[in-house]
């Protein structure tokens, strides 16, 4: 093929070697002189006649579109033409996993992000170049002449002209390595540092296994599907069930390249007073503090009649339901995504979003980034509840297309991930944290609103069996939750990210009027990732799941969507921030993870203006609902595996609430109006110093007393999972009731004894803070001991008071002991030496003298560390 594919400059080169061989030669010469001279001997081949795109595409089928490509009949090699046209223009790139394993974060669904891309000649070669699309210069500045300054563009790809048609203006190269290899999107994730040797990972690409299996061709959009195999000879870990051999793991990608749209569209630019995703982008020829456009992303909406109030789009958001959705549950889909016009009326057009379902017999499916779809999977080893992923221009913020993708576990009882309940408290409640937040770090859409609200709904279910509803309230909660899950998604694919600070709208005695909930919402977002709401008292129950977009979902959709000539009309939307039902705060500021953020009222599983409240009636329900659990749960002929993972559902609540509670001590509001706007207050207030003495009390009776985790002893017994072939191997059946009452009070006293807590309560004192570290520390020294030190001391204490003393000593001894402001290591040291005199008392059991042995001895060896 090389051969006879040769151009001008291959014959230059050609001409080249014939050169260097004749030097060579006379080299040869000098050296050996008494050999026979050496002839020139270097073949010259005659140029054979340049083969043209039509001999270069003989056997080829050719398949039309942005760019059209080849496929060869015989052996499925590519080849695609460029034409002269598209030489120096901009270009978008797009990828997603068409099918994967979760293993290795590529997942069915999984948007991969898109670029810009431009397209150049460089001598005999077609280069494919990636363009940064992170600075702006205003052009009529002459510092914008210097734009390329330090800012590297990468070259993906360059490809030798195959053959180029002058007369058409068209260029053939070979395409397979382009899209055969990870040429334009990076498949294989690197080995991460810490990564255990035992992880599993993917073998090397196999070229020989790597193919295409699907190509799709559109005016503005040419659609690869690549199946790349990653092969290796032996393998350690097996990976999940989703992968069925080890050593020969396939990945399916979708590569998009996609014609720069031309169109009106009006980039609008972020504000940190509401919440979107946003493309960053700084403005290099700014001297402003804050020279920032990053740019919201939202979809292109124009009114059909741009001067009436209220207008249809010239073309909505149309949504397909897949096919691949259960029948029953279709029609509370489309009355939840529905429910977003409401929202969008508010930025002036009427039905803004439309829903349709895919015929069983479309001949398209998902993958076509044309059709923005409701996907619906339910996976050996599910990455998510729901993922609503979005695609943008990165030159503009405008959407292109988005996806939302639908567990269908999360309908049910199967709890995801059992091994989230080892972990701490905040973690057996929320899932994994840190898998969240390693995830967003590839893809801030990542969401774990389904597997969050699952578990909530969960609990829910189990206190509907315990209060002898029947299944009438049940499905009214499950459709409930659907829909909120639905509402959430949708949401994302508008360009919304999470609202953590929204579940603050009503007060405690509003979140069960019905009338009112019904109307605004339960919370003020549905990007918000509340606890379920449910009431003690049965005759008082409202809304389980928020039901509509709420109060900040309008203006959010306002400020993203309303048609605007300036930026003062945008500011006149945006004043409204500090509006009570506007509250926004997202995942960054929301103190879910101990030691995270400082604005306790951005939580997750939180619900109502008096969160602390809130958070005890649930840990006081959930207390209830722990004891109907046998009988409820214990069903003939069953193994007792519900009746286990509704106490694990449960007292995972109970959890929640505790770290809900513990927010508040230490914890500063913060207001991000800015200076002048009517309502607005001080950047940072501390929490009230009643606040937050209540959190310590509510914290002493429900997670460090005596019998805070008590339930019916008769439980414990049957705590039992059902057998499943050698399942028991990796560690034993127990049930480990101490080490999960110790999680959950452990996770509390991380966030309390966390660094970052102690230096904030010590920075707010001087500006507010009324609790001081001094009280709070004493108090929390109370909390723990007071109860029982001079008596006996049950198991359950014994470990709470022993990790918490390890916990001071680790602080003023330890590895972090340096991260501890000098201020706070003194009133752990203080704390320390009060509980030395505390157990230095000899009374109670034998296991209760042992006990305090134990923690003066600890305390004793500690102090001879203090330097
Ligand atoms: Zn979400």
């Amino acid at each position: 093929m090389k051969r006879i594919s040769l151009g001008k400059n291959a014959i230059f080169l050609l001409a080249f070697v014939f050169l260097f061989s004749i030097n060579d030669a006379n080299a040869q010469r000098r050296k050996k002189k008494n050999k026979k001279e050496a002839v020139p001997t270097a073949p010259v081949k005659k140029p054979s006649k340049k083969k043209s795109i039509a001999d270069l595409t003989k056997s080829s089928k050719k398949i039309e579109g942005l760019f059209t490509i080849y496929q060869d009949t015989v052996n499925g090699s590519i080849q695609m033409l460029v034409s002269e046209d598209q030489l120096g223009k901009e270009f978008i790139y797009f990828s997603q996993i068409a099918d994967g394993v979760v293993d290795v974060g590529a997942f069915r669904g999984a948007y991969r992000g898109s670029k810009i891309f431009k397209i150049k000649r460089f001598y005999d070669k077609i280069e494919f170049i990636t363009q940064n699309t992170s600075s702006y210069f205003d052009p009529d500045n002459a510092v914008a002449k210097a734009a390329n300054a330090n800012i590297s563009k990468g070259i993906m790809a360059s490809e030798k002209i195959a053959a180029h048609d002058k007369e058409k203006g068209l260029y053939l190269i070979k395409a397979d390595n382009i899209f055969l290899k990870e040429t334009l999107l990076q498949v294989k994730p690197p080995r991460f540092p810490g990564q255990p040797p035992t992880a599993f990972t993917l073998g090397n690409l196999d070229k020989g296994k790597t193919k295409v299996s699907g190509i799709r061709n559109y005016p503005e959009n040419t659609d690869l599907q690549i199946n790349y195999t990653y092969s290796k000879s032996s393998v350690l870990n097996n990976g999940s069930r989703g992968v069925t051999d080890g050593r020969n793991v396939s990945i399916k990608v979708y590569h998009s390249l996609i014609e720069m749209p031309d169109n009106n569209y009006q980039p609008r630019y972020d504000d940190p007073r509401v919440g979107f995703f946003t493309t960053q982008v700084t403005d290099m020829t700014s001297q402003s503090y804050t020279p920032y456009r990053d740019l919201v992303h939202r979809w292109y909406l124009e009114k059909k009649d741009p001067n009436a109030a209220m207008s249809e789009p010239v073309e909505p958001i149309t949504w397909w339901i897949e096919n691949t959705t259960p029948q029953e549950i279709r029609p509370i889909i489309k009355r939840a995504g529905l429910k977003w016009n409401e929202a969008f009326e508010k930025a002036g057009f009427k039905n803004a979003v439309v829903i349709k379902e895919q015929p069983d017999d479309a001949d398209w499916d998902a993958g076509d980034i044309r059709y923005n779809v409701l996907r619906w999977t339910s996976s050996p080893n599910p990455p998510f509840g729901g993922y609503g992923p979005s695609f943008v221009n990165p030159r503009t913020g405008q959407i292109l297309g988005a996806d939302i993708m639908l567990e269908y576990g999360s309908l049910g009882n199967n709890l995801r991930n059992e091994g989230v309940f080892d972990k701490a408290g905040f973690e057996m409640y929320l899932g994994d944290y840190e898998e969240e937040a390693e995830y967003m770090k590839h893809d801030p859409a990542y969401c774990s609103a389904g597997q969050f609200a699952q578990l909530n709904n969960m609990f829910g279910m189990a206190a509907l069996d315990a209060m002898g509803e029947g299944a009438l309230e049940k499905s009214k909660m499950v459709e409930e939750f659907l829909h909120f899950l639905i509402l959430h998604e949708m949401g994302h694919t508008l360009g919304l990210n999470h609202n953590m600070k929204s579940s603050q709208l009503h007060s405690l005695e509003d979140i069960n009027n019905a009338s009112i909930t019904e109307k605004v919402g339960l919370i003020g977002s549905v990007m918000d990732y509340p606890a379920v709401n449910f009431s003690s008292d049965r005759s008082n129950q409202g809304n389980y799941w928020t039901k509509t977009p709420g109060p900040y979902d309008h203006w959010a959709i306002e400020f993203g969507y309303k048609p605007v000539n300036n930026q003062g009309e945008l500011d006149a939307v945006l004043k409204r921030s500090t509006e009570h039902k506007l509250f926004f705060g997202n995942d960054a500021d929301d103190m879910r993870a101990p030691g995270k953020a400082m604005d306790p009222r951005v939580n997750v599983g939180d619900l109502s203006s008096n969160a602390i409240d809130y958070a005890i009636q649930r840990m006081q329900l959930s207390k209830n609902v722990s004891k109907e659990l046998l009988k409820k749960f214990s069903k003939d002929n069953q193994s007792y595996h519900s009746l286990r993972t509704s106490y694990l559902v449960v007292t995972g609540q109970q959890a929640g609430s505790a770290n809900t509670i513990s927010r508040y001590i230490g914890g500063v509001y913060v207001d991000r109006a800015f200076i002048g706007q009517d309502g607005g207050t001080k950047p940072f207030i501390p929490v009230e110093a009643t606040k937050q003495r209540k959190a310590m009390k509510a914290l002493e009776t429900y997670v460090f007393s005596p019998n805070a985790f008590k339930v019916s002893d008769q439980l414990y017994g049957y705590l039992q999972m059902q057998r499943r072939g050698y399942n028991f191997f990796a560690s034993p059946e127990d049930p480990k009731i101490h080490a999960r009452i110790l999680n959950m009070q452990r996770s509390v006293l991380r966030h309390v004894l966390h660094f970052n807590t102690m230096q904030r309560i010590l920075d707010s004192q001087l500006y507010g803070n009324e609790y001081s570290l001094s009280s709070m520390m004493t108090d929390l020294n109370k909390a723990i001991f007071n109860a029982d030190i001079y008596g006996n001391v049950n198991t359950s204490r014994q470990n709470l008071q022993l990790e918490y003393t390890n916990m001071l000593i680790n602080a003023l001894t330890g590895r972090i002991n340096t991260r501890y402001p000098h201020a706070a290591k003194s009133m752990i040291l203080h704390n320390l030496k009060s509980i030395q005199r505390m157990a230095s008392n000899s009374n109670g059991n034998t296991a209760s003298r042992a006990h305090k042995a134990h923690l003066k001895t600890l305390v004793d060896n500690a102090l001879k560390e203090v330097k």
